[in-house]
């Protein structure tokens, strides 16, 4: 017996694939949209023999047909890592604008349940440490990362209006820096390059001083928060994401020491607009949720560098 059908846009993505594992593996029926830009269906082979999953390739900024019943949709599609949105940054704006109308028209047309994968990325270059839900954020709307910061924060405002006006079950989450295995080697954000780097004994390229911070939460305590939250009344935001702090030097470091590399940390120029701190205040998701992460960053970091080594040598 299904619990219900879930369409999961970004389903071949790091985030959207793991997804499709979780809600398959609580008897969902699980549709994955992907264009496949920086999805990679890799991340779904092993779901292609399951009876009750479907993939369809297909642009999210175009108009989403499905002909069945849908309980649920979870929009996921977007580039998104700093690398990939500078790289694509007019698909990065149409897919958190346009994409996000057509997911929530899909959603009002199914009188589905409607999840946005926001970010930490709403605040910007945090002016208030940790980051709660109320804060409106400190974001450059021309800068470079504007072109995700922007669309995104239009999507939060995109989806309130479904709620307020069409009164679709909405709920935001808004997704702090989140890692593990199916990050792409090549998608330019620290975790999976450093991990490649010091797998390979070669340099670590830490950006700017390397003093700035970020949390990294690992991937299974982010599916299972969204799955919470796909399943909850909230309505506003609510910030997802693991409060253990680091500077990216230490960050550097711990990877090189797990991994027991000869690699060195080298010193980049910073990016434009690369926030100096980041950090989630998750009281809101342990009070309504009752969740928070469970996986410290030794073992998230252990499973990812299994994989990631496991790749480099097959
Ligand atoms: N960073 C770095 N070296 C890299 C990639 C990123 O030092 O090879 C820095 C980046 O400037 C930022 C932090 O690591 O300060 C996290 O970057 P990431 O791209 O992972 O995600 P962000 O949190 O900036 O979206």
């Amino acid at each position: 017996m299904n619990r219900g059908t879930v369409v999961i846009t970004g389903g071949a993505g790091f985030l959207g694939s793991h997804l499709c594992d979780y809600y398959i593996s609580r008897d969902w029926k699980v549709i994955a949209i992907d264009n496949l830009i920086t999805g990679d269906l890799d991340n779904l082979q092993h779901l292609f023999s399951e009876e009750n999953f479907k993939f369809l390739n297909h642009d999210v900024t175009n108009y989403i047909h499905i002909s069945e019943d849908v309980d649920l949709v979870l929009h996921f599609a977007s580039p998104a890592s700093p690398v990939d949105y500078l790289e694509i940054p007019i698909q990065t704006l149409k897919v958190g604008s346009i994409g996000t109308h057509k997911a929530l028209g899909l959603a009002k047309a199914k009188k589905a349940i409607f999840v946005l994968a926001s970010t930490s990325e709403v605040y910007g270059d945090p002016l208030v440490h940790p980051q709660p839900e109320t804060y409106w954020g400190n974001v450059n709307p021309i800068g470079y990362r504007g072109v995700y910061d922007e669309t995104k924060r239009f999507a939060e405002a995109m989806t309130m209006a479904y709620h307020r006006f069409h009164h679709l079950p909405t709920k935001i989450a808004r997704i702090f820096n989140t890692y593990g295995p199916r990050m792409r080697s090549n998608d330019g954000r620290a975790l999976p390059t450093f991990i490649y780097q010091a797998l390979l004994n070669e340099d670590l390229t830490v950006f700017g001083t390397g003093e700035q911070t970020r949390s990294f939460c690992y991937i299974d305590d982010m599916v299972e928060g969204i799955y919470l939250l796909s399943l909850s009344s909230v309505v506003e935001p609510i910030n997802l994401g693991n409060p253990d702090e680091i500077t990216i030097t230490d960050f550097a470091k711990e990877i090189i020491n797990l991994i027991g590399s000869s690699s060195n940390i080298v010193y980049r120029d910073l990016p434009i607009d690369d926030p100096k701190i980041r950090k989630p205040d998750i009281k809101k998701a342990q009070e309504i949720l009752g969740w928070s992460p469970k996986i410290s960053r030794h073992d998230g970091l252990l499973s990812t560098i299994k994989y990631v080594s496991e790749r480099l040598n097959s």
